[in-house]
């Protein structure tokens, strides 16, 4: 089969790739995606991410290598298996990171992605349920909205407010700094993924536009340095797609360098051991892959109204799927990740280093280990950690995990602003507008030295899910793509997703995926010549 542009993975970048670059009926477009279609209930309620989080269910799901930063424990990495990627699994807070890692990107030698241009295709996107302004758009296809939040969720804002941080009403705004609610993915009750805003529109609509769902690529189809389309494995066999334009690579952090190492693209020194012929040397494939490293406070609190497990919990959850059945609305309609924060640890900063998730219930391993009872919870994590991981390969098999190493807390700097996060977490949480609640710590009653509490940072700390920066955008040797998102060295093949991001954001990275999907389309629609 061919097509003028195939895309591997309907994440979030690939699925505003697929609406744009579709929308001229001229040009044919083929979507892969590995996972099934986005069916499944759970991802479009809210509140069903619970019941994905912690499991196999449209998630691949993936191990990290023993950690050494973690005293040897192997992480957790959900992603997305179905389309929308991560973004029909993700907690749906709509951050887009601090005007100042774009500019960072920029000042590494990447024009075109300073926050001033990068602001225009975040706005293209946005349906901001305030309407538009000097940072929000409006009548785009991804809606920002509020959530009806429980009411543990604005003591925690007034808690911070106690505890000396500013109330922050859209850290999307002029300044990023402070305590409030977030804003959320989610349009009357619903899951506003990337595929619900960008493909969902689309169905019945665009016959140039075709979307293979259960296809797994396996591999680039290379002519010389000319990269002609992939092979697919779908329903056991196997099948060519051919680009005639561009192929376009947007199976995100983790896939998208598994699929380029897989095909011969990146270092002889991590391709030779699974016996894969080099094809094109690029040594950054992979490389410098970062995440936020993440430590979560869990609380229990007698207020039942939390979530939890008990007799009067599961009633109220059991009344709580009855109230979402019939109106939307409800414990369900919500992603429980309602509030949180971006904090300086330390006065002399220029920005905040530190995030806090607020969530309206225990969690405790990705929601793996379920407590009986009801509580509350803080994370906190690193906005930018200085330890650097990898992505590589465990086997030549494409149908197998990739290898995965973040190197959580390698390095000392990072494991010392975790500690002062940790404590301004603590700090807001034992502050008086909580205190109704009674919450009481789990994990850190027996803690009392420094070291302790270091020792009890490594045995709990994971990722909050934002890997990055695997196929790097830059122009040193161990950059990947070039700032207009081309692969180095190689004919008519891109990345778009966020392993291109040359720095980790201070927040969130759907928003920023979706972003460089908007600004990736341009690019491929600007350098697009006609075929004849
Ligand atoms: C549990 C969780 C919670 C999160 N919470 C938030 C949040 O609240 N807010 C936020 O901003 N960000 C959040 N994130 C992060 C955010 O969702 C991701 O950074 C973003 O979705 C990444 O987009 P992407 O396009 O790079 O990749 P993805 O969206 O992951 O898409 C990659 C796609 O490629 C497919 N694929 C992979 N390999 C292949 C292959 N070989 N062949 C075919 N298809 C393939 C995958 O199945 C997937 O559909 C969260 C992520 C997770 C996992």
């Amino acid at each position: 089969m061919e097509f003028d542009y195939v895309i591997v993975g309907a994440g979030s970048a690939g699925c505003v790739l697929a609406n744009r670059l579709s929308e001229d009926p001229a040009v044919s477009v083929c979507l892969v995606e590995a996972g099934p279609r986005d069916r499944s209930p759970l991802i479009h309620m809210p509140g069903g991410i619970i019941g994905i989080l912690p499991t196999r269910h449209v998630n691949w799901a993936f191990k990290t290598v023993p950690q050494r930063g973690l005293g040897g424990r192997q992480g957790y990495q959900p992603r997305g298996r179905t389309l929308g990627g991560s973004s029909s699994i993700n907690a749906m807070i709509y951050i887009r990171g601090h005007r100042s890692d774009y500019d960072g990107w920029a000042a590494l030698g990447n024009p075109g992605w300073s926050y001033d241009e990068v602001l225009p295709w975040f706005r293209r996107s946005e349906d901001f349920h305030a309407g538009a302004d000097a940072f929000h758009g409006a009548g785009g296809e991804l809606h920002v909205g509020t959530l009806a939040a429980h009411p543990a969720t604005q003591a925690f804002v007034e808690a911070g407010r106690a505890a000396g941080h500013r109330v922050n009403t859209d850290f999307n705004g002029a300044e990023q700094e402070g305590v409030g609610h977030y804003h959320v993915t989610i349009r009357d009750g619903r899951r506003c993924s990337a595929s619900v805003a960008f493909l969902h529109p689309l169905r019945g609509m665009r016959p140039n536009l075709t979307v293979l769902t259960g296809a797994h690529a396996t591999s680039l189809v290379l002519a010389g340095k000319t990269v002609r389309g992939v092979q697919v494995r779908m329903k056991g066999r196997a099948l060519e797609l051919r680009a005639r334009r561009e192929t376009l690579l947007a199976a995100g952090a983790f896939g998208t360098p598994q699929l380029l190492l897989l095909s011969g693209v990146g270092s002889e020194a991590e391709l030779r051991p699974h016996g894969i012929a080099l094809r094109h040397a690029l040594p950054g494939v992979g490389q410098g892959l970062v995440d936020h490293p993440d430590y979560v406070l869990p609380y229990t609190t007698a207020d039942t109204s939390l979530v939890g497990f008990s007799l009067s919990g599961a009633a109220a959850m059991a009344r709580a799927l009855f109230e979402y059945r019939a109106h939307r609305t409800g414990l369900f309609a919500s992603n429980f990740a309602e509030a949180g924060g971006f904090l300086r640890t330390d006065a002399a900063l220029g920005r905040p280093d530190v995030q806090l998730h607020w969530v309206t219930g225990i969690v405790d391993d990705h929601n793996r280990k379920l407590h009986l009872g009801h509580g509350m919870s803080c994370h906190v994590c690193v906005l930018r950690p200085q330890s650097r991981g990898s992505v590589g390969l465990q086997s030549a098999d494409p149908l197998a995990p990739p290898r995965i190493d973040p190197d959580f807390l390698a390095h000392d700097a990072d494991v010392e602003v975790l500690l002062k996060g940790y404590r301004m977490a603590r700090d807001i949480m034992a502050a008086t507008p909580l205190a109704r609640y009674a919450p009481r710590e789990l994990y850190a009653d027996k803690v009392r030295s420094e070291d302790e509490l270091v020792a009890l940072l490594r045995r709990r700390t994971d990722s909050v899910y934002h890997p990055v920066g695997s196929c790097r955008m830059g122009r040193d040797e161990m950059a990947v793509v070039d700032h207009r998102l081309r692969v180095h060295g190689l004919e008519r093949l891109r990345v778009v997703d966020a392993s291109v991001m040359p720095t980790l954001v201070g927040g969130n990275t759907n928003a920023p995926s979706i972003m460089i999907g908007e600004k990736g389309a341009a690019m491929v629609m600007e350098d697009a010549t006609p075929i004849h």
